[in-house]
């Protein structure tokens, strides 16, 4: 019997949750093309760019997570093109895949808002590589501040913008790295004296959380040090410093987390996107007039039943493969309905705010729920145990490990 094609263009939540449903179905062969050899989980990123997590921590090979299936390929590939009407996808390598179904998961990317000139003074945090520079940069900084000789020239400042979660727990991360883990290691710098900004566009942080709930997240940030400005739309970017209406605040570390947009080979498949680059896709994920192509995840502009897109989270994504698993399974189509299993955010150690069906929880309860809730989804075994360990050890004695400067 012939086999249906099934190719998946990203092996990040949506395309591994996708690539599972698919495995050991003998009637399915699949390839699955990622860029990297490794799927990454995301909300732990920012621990590896604040020195806390080590990358293989929070990632793992792709063709190890899906060993187990047999009828699965993985080839690390880029792909650049899709022939919608030929059904067939082209890489940079030259070379081709032709599909039945084809799954298009391939995330977003920082988004500058027509500024990506930024890009090169405010970089964003999307990959490992990313993460990695951004803590090179930042450890490297309070290297250079100890060796200034004239006091009146040591002056750090570490400027995060965009207000949402990552910026948050970033913001949060290095309060605690500077005010925290490097007190005392320094003869000739202080590194309470790092000044720590958090940079929102809007009127609030967290601006997807209720009032109260942002309100608390800002206190405890502020607590922590961090100056938190809302309402500060940065209108320049240079080598060195952010321009807001309001104020110049000079850095060499800044660190852009305001925005991103579905990654350009969604422009170049020529379907309907919304602002934030998202193909808008049909109540079963596929595209209108293209019923063998589903978008899936970050990629997606699913609309819920309120006629808002459903939000760019790892749960929406990974719900959304294991639901076209199912449809290619059974051969038939159903609407995707998402459950909706909350948000939360870290500030700093022991706190965390935390909102799920109107329940809404900020402090220790609620950091440890996150800290529960991140073990649990994290890819495999081996990552739990690691990650809890070295948790447990930083929070017991305040250290980081893994402050090596490349
Ligand atoms: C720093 C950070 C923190 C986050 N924290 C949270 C959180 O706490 N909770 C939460 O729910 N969500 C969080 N998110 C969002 C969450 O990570 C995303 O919603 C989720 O990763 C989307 O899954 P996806 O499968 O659509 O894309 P991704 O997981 O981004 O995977 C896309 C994959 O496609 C590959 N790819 C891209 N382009 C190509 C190409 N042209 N050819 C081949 N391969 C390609 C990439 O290499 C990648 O492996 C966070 C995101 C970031 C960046």
């Amino acid at each position: 019997m012939k086999k249906i094609k099934v190719v998946i263009i990203g092996a990040g939540f949506a395309g591994i949750a996708l690539a599972k449903g698919l495995a050991n179905k003998d009637s399915f062969e699949v390839v699955i093309l990622d860029k990297k050899n490794h799927h990454l989980f995301h909300p732990l990123l920012y621990q590896v760019a604040s020195a806390s997590l080590s990358p293989g921590d929070i990632s793992m090979p792709i063709r190890e997570i899906l060993s187990h299936a047999k009828n699965i390929k993985v080839h690390m590939q880029e792909v650049v093109s899709i022939d919608k009407d030929l059904k067939v996808i082209e890489c940079k390598s030259g070379d081709e895949y032709q599909y039945d179904y084809l799954a298009v998961a391939t995330g977003s990317k920082p988004f500058y808002f027509g500024n990506d000139d930024w890009e090169k003074s405010a970089p964003g945090l999307k990959t490992l590589t990313d993460a990695l520079s951004i803590r090179d940069r930042v450890l490297y900084s309070f290297e250079k501040e100890e060796i200034k000789l004239n006091q009146e020239e040591k002056k750090l400042n570490i400027v995060i913008i965009g207000g949402g979660p990552t910026g948050v727990e970033l913001a949060g991360a290095f309060a605690e790295v500077a005010y925290k883990t490097l007190v005392n290691e320094y003869h000739d710098f202080d590194p309470k004296l790092t000044k720590i900004y958090l940079i929102e566009g809007g009127q609030h942080i967290l601006s997807s959380y209720s009032h109260p709930t942002s309100e608390k997240a800002k206190n405890y940030l502020e607590k922590l040090g961090v100056i938190v400005l809302t309402d500060e739309v940065v209108e320049e970017i240079g080598d060195d410093y952010i321009k807001t209406k309001s104020q110049k605040i000079e850095s060499k570390n800044i660190i852009w987390a305001a925005g991103n947009r579905a990654t350009k080979l969604i422009s170049k498949l020529g379907v309907e996107q919304d602002r934030m680059g998202r193909a808008i896709v049909e109540k079963d994920l596929s595209l209108k007039d293209f019923p063998e192509i589903f978008i899936l995840g970050d990629a997606a502009n699913f609309q819920s039943l309120d006629g808002s897109p459903l939000p760019s989270l790892a749960p929406v994504a990974a719900q959304q493969g294991k639901h076209l698993a199912k449809q290619l399974l059974k051969n038939k189509r159903f609407a995707f309905k998402y459950l909706d299993k909350g948000s939360m955010a870290t500030v700093g150690k022991y706190k965390a705010v935390l909102e799920w069906k109107g329940v809404k929880l900020a402090g220790p309860i609620a950091w440890l729920a996150w800290s529960l809730v991140h073990i649990f989804f994290l890819i495999n075994f081996r990552n739990k145990v690691m990650v809890f360990m070295q948790w447990a050890w930083s929070l017991l004695s305040n250290k980081r490990r893994i402050r090596i400067i490349k």
